[in-house]
Parts: structure tokens; sequence; C-alpha cells
């Protein structure tokens, strides 16, 4: 069974998947749920009104409640006119909106008026089935999503058992008698109000928190919302008290699986940021967890209200109320763009000049932005977004710093320069471009020189820009050798510039023992990862460091060559006769390999991408930018937590706007085809495909030396066999929003929008690979994995990829792309070093056996005390990554 989205649309389309977000439905467009909001409608004041609904939607609401159920309103009137307003601001209008009412009539009337598709809240059994029904196909009709409230002929529901029963009972009645699709259900079990000094209301959030559980589970498709601040209506007026309340409850009822609530989206402390103390108490009262939970946080409630007023005058006005100067720092310091450019007007009229903006207020902020960061107190995607802010500012300022520089008659101060580049071959830029970014956050002048650069065109690059610095990345193992060419080259051409190595498959030993050789004029740094980037650069820049940092990096590289040396006189390899011997054994005497259902090529030309999001491997994504830990639970790290949900936000939102404005297209080509081993090898539609063979010294009887090619069956045995190939990208399309962002200094963005790529063509490969599992190969089409198991690798059969350990040799990519068509049937292409271009893609071969497994032919062993390395950098890979390939874990690629 696929998940299927709920498809809402206002002016824009939102797709609520089973892995999205929680969807905040904004309330303060609900005469119940603000005060402030009802006394405009009844004093007829639309236009303030519609003011309400543009802050809910600022303020990140993604739908609007609109709800008009008052006693002195005339609700179908009042209805129809507000949501007539809102459709004429397409800020507004963009989001759907939820038309809430207990009343039919005004429903109706609302209904109407929407354009897009919108939800109706709601519709209940109350007055019996027909009345239900009846509703329910109007609402169909009207092309509305619906709310189903757990209310029937006997009352509202307020037990965990009767929520269930009610909700389970319409759910059937939608789906079988009036065709509702089940996607566009929606069932509220009834959020009511706990702490009131009722015993039997105590247990009225736990009640909804199973219920919510067990719906999810038991009702598919179907979703769960609720109207969240119910539940802390015994503490009106205490506002702070209100949001923990709040807080706690959806942190709770979001683990079990409530996918939406209507909120005041702009006013939701994090749950990890409330105060412990009043945390906890508000904890034992949403989950019952003690029968005096209600009189203890009673007991500290007056307490928190008093400090909410003291702080919400503060901070409402606070740092906008501030100097300019301070005004700039604060926004630099968090990240926010929003007033950047009319404040950097202000401040250059104040202080008489744009210089003075940059080298005051700007970079003092920058300073304080690279002081966090380097004390682990700011994380790169925040330093990524105090970079936005000051490029903005930057660009601002530019026509007037030129002026200033013209009357002058000079530059300003120089700042160093580093030239970066990914060298010739290579197609990937991530860690590159942050570490770009991060430099230019300490004030150092980048110029990127992007990718596939041949190396004479970065020296001369360097040369003619008075460069200080070359940097250099690379991702794939052929780069590697690019780099010492550029090593090489910089030493014939008499360069005395340090170089910087950088990038996945670069690593201090390769440094040490190939590049750092080539070039003896200056120094030959290794930065393991862009956090490193601004301490290597600033030490070999200043007079003071430079000379302690470089001994130290030369008798580190000095140890290694020695460790080196002494392991390869100690390392044994058995000849390849003797490891050919020690194959592993197919079982081909008894074992038959399955045939292909469907054999022969299979172009996908257009894969949506919504499809793809469910199957997502996370946990890279967040080493990508440097947090590292391991997805879910990395959303809860007490160190790391918060700016991984920032983070995590930030990329569910694009992948959203990737979907609903196609920014990106899939595509994907597998073929099956007929194959049979000779030695080493395996011969496969008219191709040799040459497998390494691992040739370590194994203990007598332990282990196979394998290789490949011992997955499928020898020719001499006769038996049929079959080998698949694949390639998948994801990248197209791509230019069109990175082209947006760069116009508008939005490096954040891009990156993002590079890293999200990534994840989707590693997840579109999983996707295709379990369908030719369950399908066009069809060993094990009853094989059913969920999204974790399949990044375990549950499954029967592997998907080994050209320049990963098992198959160090990239240049197998070419012999794919030429069976399978992969440029004509879908557009991807091939550097000369085998990088994929578009960059976010994979390829490589399928094996069937269920014997097979990833290895590392590879024969030297991990340095000990290091339990991973990482492997080869395949592409589509994330810089800095680790994987984790079982029991054989070797960096690849490099054999020093
Ligand atoms: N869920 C991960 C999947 C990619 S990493 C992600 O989203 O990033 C795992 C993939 O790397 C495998 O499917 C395979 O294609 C490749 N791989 C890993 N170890 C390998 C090895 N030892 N030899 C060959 N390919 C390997």
């Amino acid at each position: 069974m696929s998940p299927r989205p709920l498809a809402l649309a206002g002016l824009e389309p939102l797709l609520i998947h089973p892995g999205s977000n929680f969807v905040n439905i904004g309330e303060r467009t609900n005469v119940t749920g603000s005060a402030r909001f009802r006394r405009l409608i009844l004093e007829e004041r639309f236009d303030d009104a519609v003011e309400i609904a543009r802050q809910q939607v600022e303020a990140g609401a993604q739908i609007l409640d609109v709800n008009m159920d008052d006693a002195l309103l005339d609700g179908e009137r009042c209805m129809r006119g507000f949501l007539n307003r809102i459709a004429a601001e397409p800020d507004i209008a963009r989001v759907p909106v939820m038309v809430d009412s207990s009343k039919w009539p005004v429903l109706l009337a609302g209904l109407k008026c929407l354009q897009g598709k919108g939800l109706a809240n709601s519709i209940s059994l109350k007055e019996g089935e027909e009345v239900f029904l009846a509703q329910a196909r109007t609402v169909r009709r009207l092309g509305a999503a619906v709310v189903v409230m757990a209310f029937d002929e006997r009352g509202q529901a307020d037990t965990v058992a009767r929520k269930v029963e009610i909700c389970t009972r319409a759910y059937r009645l939608l789906t079988e008698r009036v065709g509702f699709p089940p996607e566009d259900l929606v069932f509220d079990p009834n959020v009511f109000a706990v702490a009131t000094g009722i015993p039997e209301h105590d247990d009225y959030a736990l009640a909804f928190i199973e219920a919510t559980r067990i719906l999810k589970a038991t009702l598919p498709h179907a979703r769960v919302s609720g109207g969240i601040s119910n539940v802390s209506f015994a503490f009106r007026g205490n506002e702070r008290v209100r949001e923990a309340i709040h807080s706690v409850f959806l942190y709770h009822a979001i683990a079990a699986g409530l996918d939406m609530g209507i909120v005041n989206a702009g006013a939701l402390p994090l749950y990890d940021e409330l105060d412990p103390e009043l945390r906890e108490r508000v904890e034992d009262v949403i989950l019952n967890r003690r029968p005096d939970a209600t009189e203890r946080l009673l007991a500290i409630a007056e307490r928190f209200r008093r400090q909410r007023q003291r702080e919400s005058a503060e901070d409402a006005a606070a740092w906008r109320a501030a100097p300019v100067e301070e005004r700039l720092e604060h926004a630099l310091v968090h990240g926010i763009d929003q007033w950047i450019e009319q404040d950097v007007e202000e401040a250059r009229q104040r202080l008489s000049g744009a210089l003075a903006v940059i080298e005051g207020p700007l970079m003092r902020g920058m300073t304080r932005v690279g002081d966090l960061f380097g004390a682990g107190k700011m994380f790169l995607p925040q330093v990524v977004k105090s970079a936005r802010v000051m490029k903005r500012a930057v660009a601002r300022l530019i026509p007037a710093l030129e002026a200033e520089q013209r009357e002058r008659g000079g530059t300003g101060r120089r700042k160093a320069r580093i030239v970066l580049a990914t060298v010739k071959g290579d197609v990937h830029d991530i860690g590159k471009n942050i570490v770009g970014v991060v430099l230019a956050c300490n004030d150092f002048e980048v110029i990127d020189l992007g990718v596939m650069v041949p190396a004479q065109q970065i020296l001369d690059r360097a040369r003619e820009t008075g460069a200080d610095l070359i940097g250099l990345s690379g991702l794939i193992t052929p780069s590697l050798d690019e780099m010492c060419h550029v090593a090489a080259e910089m030493e014939r051409q008499g360069f005395a510039l340090p170089l910087l190595i950088g990038g996945a498959t670069t690593s201090r030993a390769h440094t040490a023992l190939r590049i750092a050789p080539r070039y003896r004029r200056a120094p030959v740094v290794w930065v393991k990862d862009a956090s490193r980037a601004v301490g290597v650069v600033q030490a070999l820049l200043s007079p003071e460091q430079r000379g302690d940092f470089v001994a130290a990096n030369e008798s580190d590289y000095r140890a290694i060559r020695e460790r080196h040396a002494l392991r390869a006189e100690g390392r044994r390899l058995i000849p390849l006769v003797q490891a050919r011997a020690n194959r592993l054994d197919g079982g081909f005497g008894s074992y038959r390999p399955p045939a292909p259902r469907r054999p022969g090529r299979h172009v996908f030309p257009d894969e949506p991408i919504a499809e793809l999001i469910p199957y997502i491997d996370w946990t890279p994504f967040f080493q990508s930018w440097e947090l590292s830990g391991r997805f879910p639970e990395i959303l809860d790290d007490p160190r790391l937590g918060a700016q991984a949900r920032e983070l995590y936000r930030d990329a569910r939102a694009m992948l959203e706007q990737i979907v609903a404005e196609r920014w990106l297209a899939a595509r994907a080509v597998v073929g099956i085809f007929a194959a049979h081993a000779e030695g080493d090898d395996v011969i496969c539609a008219g191709e040799r495909f040459a497998f390494l063979r691992q040739q370590a010294d194994k203990p007598a009887g332990e282990r196979a030396n394998l290789c490949l090619a011992d997955f499928v069956a020898p020719a001499d045995t006769g038996i049929a066999d079959w080998l698949g190939l694949f390639a998948v990208a994801v990248g197209f399309g791509m230019e069109r929003p990175l082209a947006r962002f760069a116009a508008v200094q939005d490096d954040y963005s891009a990156i993002l929008l590079k890293a999200l790529a990534d994840r989707l063509a590693e997840a579109l490969a999983e996707r295709l690979h379990e369908r030719v599992r369950r399908e066009l190969w069809g060993y094990a089409p009853e094989e059913r994995l969920d999204n974790e198991a399949l990044i375990r690798e549950a499954y029967r059969g592997i998907r080994p990829a050209p320049g990963y350990p098992a198959c160090p040799d990239h240049s197998q990519k070419a012999q794919i792309f030429r069976v399978l068509g992969a440029e004509e049937a879908i557009g991807v292409r091939l550097t000369e070093s085998f990088a994929m271009i578009p960059p976010a893609a994979v390829s490589g071969f399928y094996f069937s056996h269920p014997a097979s497994r990833y290895f590392v032919v590879w024969t030297h062993r991990p340095r000990p005390g290091r339990r991973t390395m990482r492997a080869a950098a395949a592409p589509a890979l994330v810089p800095g990554r680790t994987l984790a390939l079982g029991p054989a874990r070797l960096r690849p690629g490099v054999t020093p």
C-alpha cells in the first residue's frame, strides 16, 4: 500500500505526505479562538481582520482556519464576506482554507467561496448516518477534504475506545458508501480541556494522544487533526503557561502521529526550550502522571504569568527598537534578513558611509558568528544563514561603496584572498560551497571557480588575482590524481602559495603520501571539514602562528609516511591464483538464479518526486551540514536537536516547493540482462565487466576472497543467470532555482537544494531497487519493508556502485551507460573522470544472489581505533559521510 498525500490548495498546492512535518493551521481567524478577531468582525472592520490572516500566514500557518460561530454574528454573511476579502490577497490566498463551523449552512456558504481545495471542518454522526452521508456527499461535490469530529448519536467521544469506535465507523461509511478518498479524510478525536479541577477530565489529553496513535495505525491514508488550544482552556489569561501546555501536548501528539492542528503558529515555544520545571509539571498534567498534577501546575502558574508579562514587553519590540548598529548585529547572529536592507540604509546615513557600516556593525556581527561557531555554539546551517544576511547587506551597499572608493581614489583594506575549485572531471561542490561561505563570513575574499576546473585555469586565476591560498575539492577517487597533478604543476610553475585539500575522497594519508611530496615549496594541508577551514586559513596567513602550524602539519605527515612504510612491509597479500582458489562457492550445484519477469531495458522518464520523499535517508543529509547523528534521534539531541529541527523544517519546506513547483525532474533507466561469469569477469549484454578480487590473507577456511563475479553463475555450469544495471538522476532542472537563489545572494537555499537533490537521487535508487526486486526481476514479490529496513538493507540482493569498495573502478560507469543507452534515454552524462552530470545521480549493478553482499577489495587494514572509515566516494555521496557497510570498512580509492 503506497502512502497517498492529502492534496490541498489555495493559490498554491499544499501536499501533506505521511512523512510531512506537522501542519500548522492558523487559529487567529477564528472568533472563538481570538478575542481581537471577534471584535473586528463584530465591528465589521473586515480590512483589519484581513491583516490578522496575513500575520498568521507570515507566522507560518500553512492552512487558515476561519470560524464565525458567534451568537451575535450572522455567520453565513460574515463567512462569505471574509473569505471573499482574503481571496483577493495573493499572499494570504496562497494557503488553503479550513472552513470551520458547527452550523451546516455556514459551512456550506464558506465552501462555496473557496478557490483551490480546502477543508470542511466539520461533519459528524451526531444527527445520524443519513444526514452525515448527505453532508459528506455535498462536501465532496464542492471539492473539499473533510474533517470528521468524533461525535455520534450518543454525544462527543471522550474515551479512547469511543473516539476510535466513532472514527472507524465514519471512515467505513465515507469510504464505502460515499466513495470518499481516504486520503481526504481528517479525523478530529476531540481535544478537551485538562486541569479543570474535575478528576474525570484528567485523562482527556492522554486519550486524544492514544486515539491518534490507534487511528493512524488502523485507518489507511487518513489524517488526524485537533484544535490544540482547547486543551489549556483552564489557564485562560496565562498565555505563558498555555503555550507551554500546547507545546508539550503537541510534542507527544505529533509523536503519536498527529498530522495537523489548529494552533497559534506564532506562539509555540520549543519543547526543548521550555523552563524545565514548568515542562515537567505540564507533562504531569498532559500525561496524567500523578493525581496532584493539576495542583502542582497551579502552584507555579502565577509565577510564570508575571514573568511572561515582563518578557513579552521586552522581546516584542525589543530588538527592533534597539539602535541600528545593534539591530544589524542581531540580524546577522540570528540570520534574519527581513529588515536587513532598510537597516543597512539607515546605518549608512548615520555612520557616514558604506565602508563604515561594513567595517563596523557588520564585521562585528560576523566576528560574533565566527566566535560562536568556533566555540561550537552555532552550527553550519546557521552560519550559512548569517552569511546570507551579510551578502544581502553588502550587495545593498556596493553602489555606495564604489562611489566612496572613487572619491577616496583608492581601495580599502585588502582582504586575504583564496581561490577555490572543484578539480577537472569532478562536479560535486556542496562541501566546497560551504567552505566558501564560512571563509567569506570570516572576512576572506573567496574566488570560487566552480566545478570541473582544469589545473591551468586554477593556477592562472590564482596568479591574476594575487591569491594568498588555493583550495582544491573533489569527491570521486579520480580527483585524487587530478589534485596530484595540480600540486606538481604548482611546483613546476614556481608557485609558493599554500595548497588546501578537501572533499570526501581526500584524506590526511593521501595528502601526506601523494600530494604533499609533489609540491615542496609551500605547505599542503588537508582540511577535514568546513568547520576547520577558518582555523587552517587563519593559521597559514598569520605571521605568528604559521611557523608552528606548518611544523606540526609536517611532523604529522612524516609520521604517516613512516607508519605507511612499516605497514607496507608488514602487509600480507596472497597471490591472485591463490585468492581465486578461495572464491565464494555460489552453490550453483543446486541453486538456480531467478529469471527476471521483465527482462531487458526499462526507461522511467519522469518519476514523481513526491513519491521519493518517504524513501529519503536523512542521516547523510544532516552529515552534509556537519550535524552528525542518526535520524530521527538527532532531532531530539540535547546539543544539536534545536539546530537539526530547524534545518529539517527548512528542508521539508523546500521539498514541498520542489514538488509543488516542479523544480526537479527524476529519471531512471534499468535493464536486466542474461549474464554469466568468466573467472573474475561478468559477461553481460556484450560488455565484459572486469571485477577485482580480494587478496587479503584470510585465515584458512574462514572466509572467501570475494569478487562480485562470484555472485553470478559461471559460464561452464551452463546455468542461466542475469545481471541488472541502473542509472538514476534527479538533478534535471536545477539550474533555474539555483539562478534565482544566486540573484538574491542566497547560498543557504542553493546548498540546501543540492543536498536535497542528492538525497532524492539516493531515494530514487532505493525505490527503483525495490521495484526491481518486487516487479521487474520479481524475485521478491512479497517483500514489504519500511524505510528503516530499506536503509538497513534488509533485503535480498545488492546494488554496488562503481567507485565504491567492491568495484572501485569508476570507468565501469561508462560500460553501464553504454549498455543502458543512459545518455539518450535520460540525458545523464559522464565527465572524463566518470563523474555523473547532473551530480545528483547514482548508477550501478544489481545482483540477485542470496549470498551477495558488500565488501572491500583492498587488502590493507584500517588503522586501529578507527571503527569506520569513509567508503569510496561515489557521486551523490555527501562529503564527509561514512557508510555502514558491515564488518569490512575501509577507505577506498586511496591505496597509498
Ligand atoms: N541510504 C543510503 C544509500 C546509499 S549508500 C543513502 O541514501 O545515502 C549505500 C549504497 O552505496 C549501496 O546501495 C551501494 O550502491 C553503495 N555501496 C556501499 N558499499 C559498497 C561497497 N562496498 N561496494 C559497492 N557499492 C557499495
